[in-house]
């Protein structure tokens, strides 16, 4: 799996030198390190169930300390869009595709049984609600402040229902807390996007919800979210 994505990742990088850059500024390239692996998560007392032998796959629930999947079955549901793929309308996963650039982010698919019910999302770290509202391209945004290894991010949940966005701004939210459900597929409440979670970790404590760059170089303002969370 992680093969996989840093393959895509390397293609990414590969397409970074064909030209693509309508960005409105340009950044002097730093060196781009793909997606830090992430030391694997250490079995925690409780976790690992009573039989010997318990092994650890890649859809276990084990996690990093303190942190949480947005979404059941989280692993499993990427399967279109990883962190730092270069679509465009001509060239994407998804069609239509209204977007170009580098994705910031980590889209968790539902699937066809999930059309008409509710999907919950929960929060992936503790900290506190900074933002909720309709933005274009995603529909209902919700941005969590969390610190994650000492560092300050901020969580972008997009493509949520915005009137099931439950924790009031500044509210603080626990790992594992359901904030809200996804956004009706193709309609106001997903902004017109199939029914999906794209979650964002941006470094810093800015806001920033931009769902994908125009240079592969500042996707560094970016975690890789599989890359923090499994
Ligand atoms: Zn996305």
């Amino acid at each position: 799996m992680r093969k996989l994505f840093l393959s895509i990742f390397a293609v990414s990088l590969l397409a970074a030198g064909c030209g693509f850059s309508s960005g409105p500024k340009t950044q002097p390239i730093t060196t781009l390190n793909p997606p830090t692996p992430t030391p694997a998560p250490e079995l925690t007392p409780g976790t690992a169930t009573s039989s010997a032998g318990a092994v650890l796959t890649p859809t276990s629930d084990s996690l990093p300390s303190g942190l949480s999947w947005p979404i059941s079955d989280a692993l499993s549901r990427v399967t279109k869009k990883p962190f730092g793929l270069y679509v465009s309308p001509g060239h994407s996963p998804v069609s239509p595709e209204k977007f170009t650039g580098y994705h910031t982010g980590t889209d968790f698919e539902t699937t066809a049984a999930e059309k008409n019910i509710d999907v919950p999302i929960f929060a992936i770290c503790s900290g506190k609600l900074l933002l909720k509202k309709w933005a274009s391209g995603y529909g209902g945004v919700a941005v969590e402040s969390c610190t994650i290894d000492n560092q300050p991010v901020t969580i972008i949940y997009g493509h949520l229902r915005e009137s099931s966005i439950s924790p009031a701004i500044g509210q603080a939210i626990n790992t594992g807390d359901k904030i809200a459900v996804l956004g009706t597929g193709y309609s106001q409440e997903t902004d017109g996007e199939r029914k999906h979670l794209h979650l964002g970790i941006h470094k810093g404590s800015a806001i920033n919800i931009l769902g994908y760059v125009q240079n592969a170089s500042n996707l560094s303002a970016w975690n890789d979210p599989l890359a923090v969370l499994k």
